[in-house]
């Protein structure tokens, strides 16, 4: 079943991959912020003057509405937005705010200002206190949260176009999304890379693991230059594929829903507004509803008079995916879905736990534990 799904998804990826001159209006990645502006005006035009197409593919802007919506049969390519706020329930600090998180508890390095942990220059000279933090986060310490559940729900039924991801944490793959099914548009822990460019030699995640939990500067095998995970640094691109996958997956979207982040970032924003013709919003209480008044994401309109296509659920992204799959019968599924894999990492980590670096004293086993963590001058 998502053996021919994932068939039929790379087929269509191929087919309807648009030149961006098709799109009439300017729409390269450079140009997409004045872009936004322009979509900015026109959604503002369009809800104020009742102008531009009000099709409306929702029979409610309700909850219930996007349920019916996706049981009908009519809605076969969903895709997920997700952020920050998707992985907080499973323990991991949204790192990417500054002012908040994680940033609040680095001084213990004495960063020059806390983002230079994430700046790719800084990290060329200083990269212990990156690798001190990735200790700290790794991947696999956490488990996926019932919302990355609900995501994988959407693959194994089918319905799962894409899922971009702004997360480093993994935590799409831990609950059995495969690379094809994701953008993991600030990168991933999963590959890593050595940072010279005449080299750029690839490195797993069991090979940085080792490293890291070992408390050594990772260092290229061919070369000795530093070897990064491939999460994108500030200063460093987003990945390719995040644009040339945004451009055939938004035209072939029945469905956008997005969790755990606030949509700002381009070009996806200016997509959105542009392609989508449904879409779903689970908001985290903190966040500012008014957000899609102002256009600011993306220009969506959840309450005036003139919404037809956004819907707004204020809750916790867990809570919001389980009503949700209540409404479309799948709450039981999905909680035994959640219970089972839950159970399996659990009893995989009790295998491992040993020789983990949480219990700091463990017993030296297998390949991770170094006894004494000796910082590298
Ligand atoms: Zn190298």
């Amino acid at each position: 079943m998502s053996d021919s799904s994932e068939s039929t998804k790379k087929e269509e990826v191929e087919e309807v991959t648009p030149e961006p001159e098709e799109q009439s209006d300017d729409s390269s990645e450079e140009e997409a912020a004045g872009d936004t502006d322009m979509d900015f005006l026109r959604n503002l035009f369009s809800s104020t003057l009742g102008l531009g197409s009000a099709d409306k593919v929702l029979d409610e802007l309700t909850m219930g509405g996007v349920a019916q919506y996706i049981n009908s049969g009519k809605c076969k390519n969903i895709i997920c937005m997700v952020g920050a706020g998707i992985s907080t329930s499973a323990g991991i600090p949204d790192f990417r705010s500054p002012g908040t998180g994680l940033y609040a508890n680095l001084q213990k390095y004495n960063l020059p200002y806390p983002e230079a942990i994430f700046q790719i220059d800084y990290f060329k000279k200083h990269p212990e206190p990156f690798f001190t933090l990735a200790k700290e986060l790794y991947p696999g310490q956490f488990k996926p949260t019932i919302c990355h559940y609900f995501i994988k729900m959407l693959k194994d039924k089918g319905l799962l176009r894409r899922c971009y991801t702004q997360n480093i944490d993994t935590l799409e793959r831990v609950a059995g999304l495969e690379g094809e099914d994701l953008i993991e548009a600030h990168g991933t822990f999963y590959t890593s890379h050595c940072v010279s460019f005449c080299c750029r030699k690839e490195y797993n995640l069991d090979w940085m693991k080792e490293k890291i939990f070992s408390d050594d500067i990772p260092k290229c095998d061919k070369c000795s230059s530093l070897v990064k995970p491939d999460i994108v640094f500030f200063g460093e691109n987003l990945p390719v594929r995040f644009f040339t996958s945004m451009k055939s997956d938004f035209p072939n979207c029945d469905l956008l829903i997005i969790m755990g982040t606030s949509l700002q970032v381009q070009p996806f924003a200016s997509l959105v507004s542009r392609y989508c013709i449904s879409c779903f919003l689970v908001l985290e209480h903190t966040a500012d509803p008014l957000f899609g008044l102002l256009g600011i994401g993306g220009g969506m309109d959840f309450d005036s008079d003139k919404a037809y296509r956004d819907v707004a659920h204020i809750s916790t992204c867990d809570d919001g995916c389980l009503a949700l799959a209540d409404l479309l019968g799948w709450k039981v599924e999905l909680e035994e879905l959640v219970k089972k894999e839950h159970a399996r990492i659990d009893s995989q980590g009790t295998k491992e736990k040993a020789s983990d670096s949480k219990g700091a004293a463990a017993k030296t086993s297998a390949a991770s534990v170094a006894p004494e963590p000796k910082k590298a001058e």
